[in-house]
């Protein structure tokens, strides 16, 4: 089954999607691939691959500067090929609204029809390296919800211009959300009422950024309830592993570390602690996740194979 939100409504067990990054311009996607294939066995639904906006840089050759976009890690549907035809497991590839207009995102979308790709992650982007704000392109998208839209619109057969007897699309939307709000956000409310707005205009799930607290996606849910989301929130989480990413994970996506897990990594007494205690408590946490009922569970693995495979081990084994 194509959809994610066709096997969300058919499926009784335990959604499990895994996320991963293309690697950077110039290396083979091999490493890539051959830690999805160790997380094989865990039998995931579906393969999230990330999207990365190009930054500009400034070129001066013979006295003339020229601006040139450089992407560090391109390859997003290319990797969703690949993983097709090797391990037949439906690719969701992201795209962002970030580095395109609304053409050139019509022409990504009837690129992604025609490869018979039919699950599309919705966002609108970090910026890119060295930005410290996102900044749209000229007739580009300044939020998701206007991707969302783009997209439903294009479903609906609706393109940019009006053509004879168009072709409709069937891409099923997926959106992000923040349990903690999004750092740009006032306040958890504000975000909620345009996540609503995502949701509105088409999106069917909702896929949330890493959270370490249970308690967290709970008011998140209840919260999101309250306010009439009524799609599937599927919990995004993100196995934290060493000392280093005790400072990291919070400065890169602004998000708590309760200090039970700050203890137990700091406590450890060597490298080989750190990652145990790490993946204990993820497991921990994924156990209250599943005991609420959650419908998936969705395990950012960028650069992380072996630690997403200690937590698959630990929380799946028996379970599904
Ligand atoms: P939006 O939904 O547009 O929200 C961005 C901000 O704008 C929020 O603060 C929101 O409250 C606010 N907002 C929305 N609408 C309005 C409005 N009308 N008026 C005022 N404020 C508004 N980034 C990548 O570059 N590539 C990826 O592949 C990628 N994958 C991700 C996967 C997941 C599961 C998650 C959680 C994040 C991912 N990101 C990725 C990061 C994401 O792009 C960033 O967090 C980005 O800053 C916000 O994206 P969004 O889609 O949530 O934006």
């Amino acid at each position: 089954m194509a959809k994610v939100i066709d096997w969300l409504k058919q499926n009784d067990k335990l959604m499990f999607s895994l996320e991963i990054t293309p690697p950077d311009r110039g290396k083979s996607v091999d490493d890539i691939l051959s830690s999805i294939e160790t997380m094989m066995p865990f039998d995931p639904q579906f393969i999230n691959v990330t999207y990365h906006q190009p930054h500009v840089v400034y070129e001066e050759k013979a006295g003339v500067i020229s601006r040139r976009p450089r992407r560090k890690k391109p390859g997003t549907v290319g990797i969703c090929s690949a993983i097709r035809n090797r391990f037949r497991v439906e690719p969701v590839p992201h795209l962002i609204c970030g580095g395109f207009d609304h053409f050139e995102t019509e022409d990504a979308l009837i690129d992604l029809n025609f490869l018979g790709i039919e699950n599309i992650l919705a966002l609108r982007g970090d910026p890119p390296p060295g930005q410290p704000r996102y900044i749209p392109e000229k007739n580009g998208h300044q939020y998701a919800w206007q991707l969302v839209e783009q997209i439903a619109q294009l479903n609906r057969g609706q393109y940019i211009d009006e053509l004879e007897d168009p072709f409709p699309t069937n891409f099923c939307i997926g959106v992000a959300a923040y349990p903690e709000k999004h750092f740009e956000s006032p306040n958890l409310e504000k975000d909620l009422f345009y996540l609503k707005k995502k949701v509105d205009m088409g999106a069917e799930y909702i896929i949330t950024q890493m959270f370490y607290d249970f308690r967290q996606y709970r008011t998140f849910v209840e919260k999101a309830r309250a306010i009439g989301i009524q799609v599937p929130i599927i919990p995004g989480l993100k196995p934290l592993v060493s000392k280093k990413q005790i400072t990291t994970i919070p400065s890169s996506f602004h998000v708590n570390i309760p200090a039970e897990l700050v203890a137990s990594i700091e406590e450890a007494r060597s490298r080989e602690q750190e990652f145990a205690n790490g993946v204990r408590f993820l497991a921990r946490l994924a156990e209250q996740l599943i005991d609420y009922g959650v419908p998936g569970i969705h395990v950012f693995s960028m650069g992380q194979g072996r630690a997403a495979k200690a937590f698959l081990e630990t929380v799946f084994a028996g379970k599904r």
